[in-house]
């Protein structure tokens, strides 16, 4: 598995004390609040983890999963709900825990269907962004780190549902795609 590894753009280290980081922000910034923390499935369940451990007030966790409809590469915007909240966003105080943005597509439709619900307020928090990617105008309220226009695995991440439980966030072999 190791051997399929290009190079390690961030490692465990660097990625736990960035979750410090943001959950320290998250706790002063929803002081007095009970949010509504979604993990989005699957590639978030590892951050999610770590990050409500950082979290030091009160706060209710869910999950959620979709995918994109059909299998192009290229999103149409459109994303089917593969697995639904269990609670209640009405009224709550939500927020979305994301792995990695990159069109942005799959979260502006989340973003979407929350504020229908009569979500509150929606924020997002996201431990990786590729901003150069983004086809729709979203900039997450909480981001780990920034990273090239490079496809990444690990951290919950996957190739062909393999890598999630990689410690660290790294790139791929090329010759891993095409064989
Ligand atoms: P978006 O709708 O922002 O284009 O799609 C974001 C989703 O695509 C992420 O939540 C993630 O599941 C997947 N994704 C985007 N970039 C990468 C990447 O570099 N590596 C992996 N493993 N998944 C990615
Ligand atoms: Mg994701
Ligand atoms: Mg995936």
């Amino acid at each position: 598995m190791l051997n399929d590894i290009k190079e390690i753009l961030y490692s465990e280290e660097e990625i736990q004390s960035k979750i410090e980081e943001l959950g320290k922000q998250i706790s002063v910034d929803y002081e007095g609040k009970n949010p509504l923390v979604i993990c989005v499935l699957k590639g978030a369940f590892i951050f999610m983890g770590d990050l409500v451990k950082r979290i030091s007030v009160p706060l209710e966790t869910d999950f959620m999963a979709v995918s994109s409809y059909g299998q192009s590469t290229k999103s149409s915007g459109v994303v089917k709900i593969i697995k639904d909240l269990d609670a209640t966003v009405e009224n709550r105080d939500v927020l979305i825990v994301e792995d990695i943005i990159d069109s942005g597509l799959t979260l502006s439709y989340l973003i979407d269907i929350l504020k229908r619900r009569n979500a509150t307020s929606v924020k997002i928090v996201t431990l990786f962004d590729k901003p150069v990617r983004r086809t729709v105008e979203l900039v997450p309220d909480y981001s780990g780190f920034e990273l090239p226009d490079s496809f990444v695995v690990g951290y919950g991440l996957d190739y062909a549902e393999q890598y999630r439980n990689l410690p660290f966030i790294g790139v791929l072999k090329e010759e891993v795609y095409s064989s």
